[in-house]
């Protein structure tokens, strides 16, 4: 089957056609330039072509939390999202700690075929954070994991991080570290400030992220391994960051749609939806969030996809889960902090939501230049179109958006996955 896509706009910058056939970009030629009478022809007027998002931080809950999440309906979620390959993080029942889970999360991704889905390995058994789990296991299994994380736990103990970023050297692998210090966040709820206090809610210090960030960035430059931080989200860790990248550090940063976009003023509603790990924080830390997206201080955006059931979610705040779901919106919700504001143009989204965690997750097949001959994964979006998000509207099965009902500017339309439409005209094709 070939598909032809006529006169779309590549990130924003020229219109070409592009013609697809057997999983790969073909023939790519000037705006409608091409014809093929046996290929479907599809008309990219007005719209902007980028690679295939690659998303750092996915939770997609299989195995053992499928009343939240599968791999179905989080890859579907993907597909609808743009993106054509997610990181599916280790914090699974059980967990992702052996070759054995991950090759298990590899094989169902594969069989569902909407996105490819690379497992992250956890770096201690059970994220217990007292031994390394099998770290070379499951580099050496049929899921190549690259990326180790005990993600909604912290490796705390710094002669075990220090061990785990020895360990990983020996193939190339990163330790993606979720910052936050437990002694400094012993229940916490929401970012500490004067706000926290007002509303009677435990207070989440920023230096909670800090003291990590900053222990990490010298470990990883101590013994010369690489680091990647989850979720940065204040303007403390990027000032650490601009250090680290200064001295020339093998650091990289992650920072999600939400804290770009929200901040812990949206607590006031006292709506769950709104707790998440780490906080929500002040403006002036989204403010600074932003500006080092733009400049390269925080290398990537990663969703931090997070479902969870209505039931974990509803009732008092301090019993409410941590996290949100983002998938579908993350790409609206970026465009809508950053191009809108004049901060970052349509390559340098195709750079932090594609290229570079693509390079960092070392994929070979995403993330690339569109080009002859490379692999079509693409990811088509409307940059004129605004609406209006509806939690209850989406592929993933939890509905915890914290979206809902926000208007945003821009919408991937179409997503094309190896050479396939995965999404067409805003229908996942399952
Ligand atoms: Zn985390």
């Amino acid at each position: 089957m070939k598909i032809l896509l006529k006169n779309g706009s590549l990130k924003g910058e020229k219109n070409v056609d592009l013609l697809i056939e057997n999983g790969k970009i073909m023939k790519i030629g000037p705006a409608n330039s091409l014809t093929d009478e046996n290929a479907e022809v599809i008309d990219l007027s007005g719209l902007i072509v980028l690679p295939g998002l690659v998303d750092l931080h996915t939770h997609l809950r299989e195995p053992g939390r499928e009343d939240a999440e599968t791999i179905a309906t989080g890859s579907a979620a993907a597909a609808r999202g743009g993106f054509t390959a997610v990181h599916a993080m280790a914090n699974t029942l059980p967990v992702a700690d052996t070759a054995g889970v991950v090759e298990q999360v590899w094989n169902l991704g594969k069989n569902v075929g909407l996105v490819d889905v690379y497992p992250i390995g956890a770096v201690t058994v059970g994220l217990k954070g007292e031994k390394l789990a099998e770290l070379s296991a499951m580099a050496d299994s049929n899921a190549r994991v690259r990326i180790f994380s005990d993600d909604g736990f912290c490796v705390s103990d710094p002669v075990l991080m220090r061990r785990a970023l020895e360990y990983v050297k020996a193939f190339d692998g990163v330790i993606a570290q979720h910052a936050q210090d437990p002694r400094l966040t012993e229940n916490a709820q929401m970012n500490e400030s004067e706000l926290s206090g007002k509303l009677g809610l435990i207070g989440w210090p920023a230096i909670a992220e800090e003291a990590i960030v900053a222990r990490d960035v010298l470990l990883t430059e101590h013994v010369k391994s690489k680091l990647h931080i989850c979720h940065a989200s204040t303007a403390g860790t990027v000032e650490i960051l601009r250090w680290a990248k200064d001295k020339k550090v093998n650091v990289t940063a992650e920072v999600t749609p939400h804290h770009l976009f929200l901040n812990q003023t949206n607590c006031e509603s006292y709506n769950a939806n709104f707790k998440v790990n780490p906080p929500l924080r002040t403006s002036k830390d989204v403010e600074e969030l932003r500006k080092a997206l733009a400049q390269g201080i925080i290398d990537v955006v990663a969703t931090d996809h997070a479902p969870h059931p209505i039931e974990d979610k509803e009732g008092e705040w301090q019993s409410a889960a941590f996290g949100m779901t983002g998938l579908e919106t993350a790409l609206s919700v970026v465009a809508t902090a950053m191009i809108d504001n004049k901060l970052m143009n349509w390559a340098d989204i195709a750079r932090v939501m594609s290229e570079r965690p693509a390079e960092i997750g070392q994929l070979a097949d995403h993330g690339r230049p569109i080009a002859e001959n490379e692999i079509a994964n693409l990811c088509i979006v409307d940059p004129e179109i605004t609406w209006k998000v509806d939690a209850q509207d989406t592929h993933s099965l939890s509905t915890n958006n914290p979206f809902h009902e926000m208007t945003l500017k821009s919408k991937v339309v179409h997503t094309i996955f190896r050479g396939k439409f995965t999404m067409k005209s805003g229908q996942v094709q399952k």
